[in-house]
C-alpha cells in the first residue's frame, strides 16, 4: 500500500509541464534573475494594461501607435518599469517601422541581448538590464554610425525632458516649466 503511495508520488512529481506561461507565441521566458524585480500586483496597479502586457508579457503595441513613435523632444527615455535610462534622444531616428527606433543605446550594459525564436523567427529580444523588462527587438539594418536599430515599444518607455539638471540643455528652458504636470 505505502509503496503504491510512494510511487504514485514520483509520478507526480514529475514535471509534465514546463511551461509556466501560456503565451500564444510560445515564447516563455525561462526563469532568469534580474537586479531590480517588483511584486506582479503592484505592478498591475501602477503601469497600463498594454505597458504591463509589453514589458512583462513580452507583448507587442501595434505599429504607429505608441506615444514615442514621432516624438522628437529632446531627453531620455527610461524603462517604464523601473526607470533606468536607456536611450537619448540623440540616437532616436524616424525607421518608418511605427515604433520608436533608436540607433544606439545610452549605455552598453543598460540592455541586455537574448536570441528570441518566437513566431518562427529568429530575432534579437532587448531586455532591461535592471528589471527584465522587454523592451523591444534588435535589428541590423539602422543608419550609420553603428548600423543598428533598436526597435522598441513606446509601451515600456518612460520619457524625461532634458531639463536644467542636465546642464547643457538650458535652451530648451520653455518645455522645462510645463514639464511637471500638477494636478
Ligand atoms: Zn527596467
Amino acid at each position: 500500500m505505502s509503496g503504491f503511495n510512494l510511487l504514485h508520488l514520483i509520478t507526480k512529481s514529475q514535471p509534465v509541464s514546463l511551461r509556466s506561461c501560456s503565451l500564444p507565441s510560445g515564447a516563455c521566458r525561462s526563469k532568469k534573475t534580474w537586479p531590480v524585480s517588483f511584486p506582479q500586483e503592484e505592478l498591475r496597479k501602477r503601469l497600463t494594461p498594454k505597458q504591463f502586457h509589453v514589458t512583462q508579457e513580452r507583448g507587442t503595441e501595434s505599429a504607429f501607435t505608441g506615444e514615442f513613435t514621432y516624438h522628437k523632444d529632446e531627453g531620455t527615455y527610461h524603462c517604464v518599469v523601473c526607470g533606468a535610462p536607456l536611450f537619448s534622444s540623440d540616437s532616436k531616428f524616424d525607421s518608418g517601422s511605427g515604433w520608436p527606433s533608436f540607433f544606439d543605446l545610452l549605455k552598453e550594459e543598460s540592455v541586455s541581448l537574448a536570441d528570441d525564436f518566437s513566431y518562427g523567427l529568429h530575432r534579437v529580444e532587448t531586455t532591461c538590464s535592471q528589471c527584465g523588462a522587454h523592451l523591444g527587438h534588435l535589428f541590423d539594418d539602422g543608419p550609420k554610425p553603428t548600423g543598428k536599430r533598436y526597435c522598441i515599444n513606446s509601451a515600456s518607455l518612460a520619457f524625461q525632458a532634458a531639463g536644467p539638471d542636465e546642464g547643457r540643455a538650458s535652451a530648451s528652458s520653455g518645455a522645462a516649466t510645463s514639464g511637471k504636470g500638477d494636478l
